[in-house]
């Protein structure tokens, strides 16, 4: 068996035998909010909000992006499970910063090896073959922190299937201080109505 495998199932058991009485929890987030985030291994939305299991939604992906697949699941999130009010939450440092389309695709068509950043940007340091399929995914990265934390806010609080009384607040994670820090454009742009 791998090590991290064996390390997983090993944390596992351990939970196991701590598990109490959680098995008593409801399908619907007892504290009824959801927390839209990134998928950043140094953000721990349990830790630097509070959540203990059964509190909350937490939907992640690379940025924290306001992605059709994130609004699926925002959108399950209240109609189906009763939750009122949203975060969106992306943070300093993020790799989505690092990269374009272009350069994605670039080196997706060169290599499905991982890719290695200097100063000068990613490269592709494996072999080949790639693949261009890279070409037909929008990969929603991120130019300006503040500026993506608004346009997502922006399109979750403007789309068909969001209701109007759901707040939608938008912040950074400073990943130096582990520190929300409120996007004032974004918390305007998103109030409920
Ligand atoms: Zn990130």
């Amino acid at each position: 068996m791998g090590q991290i495998l064996t390390e997983v199932l090993s944390a596992n058991q351990a939970y196991v035998e701590n598990f109490g009485n959680k098995g008593n929890l409801t399908i619907p987030p007892a504290r009824k909010f959801a927390i839209l985030t990134c998928m950043d291994a140094r953000l721990d939305p349990a830790k630097f909000a509070g959540l203990a299991e059964g509190d909350a939604h937490v939907i992640r992906n690379a940025g924290g992006r306001a992605s059709d697949d994130a609004i699926r699941s925002l959108v399950i999130s209240y109609k189906l499970l009763g939750t009122r009010e949203w975060f969106v939450i992306h943070h300093t440092n993020c790799g989505m910063e690092t990269f374009t389309d272009k350069v994605m695709r670039n080196l997706l068509a060169n290599s499905l090896k991982t890719a290695k950043i200097d100063a000068t940007g990613w490269h592709d340091v494996g072999s080949g073959e790639g693949s261009g399929e890279a070409e037909f995914i929008d990969w929603l990265t991120i130019g300006e922190q503040a500026e993506s934390v608004y346009a997502d806010v922006k399109r979750i609080r403007n789309h068909p299937l969001v209701p109007r009384e759901i707040p939608i607040y938008g912040y950074l994670y400073d990943v130096q201080i582990g520190k929300l820090i409120e996007i004032p454009e974004a918390i305007e742009i998103g109030k409920a109505s």
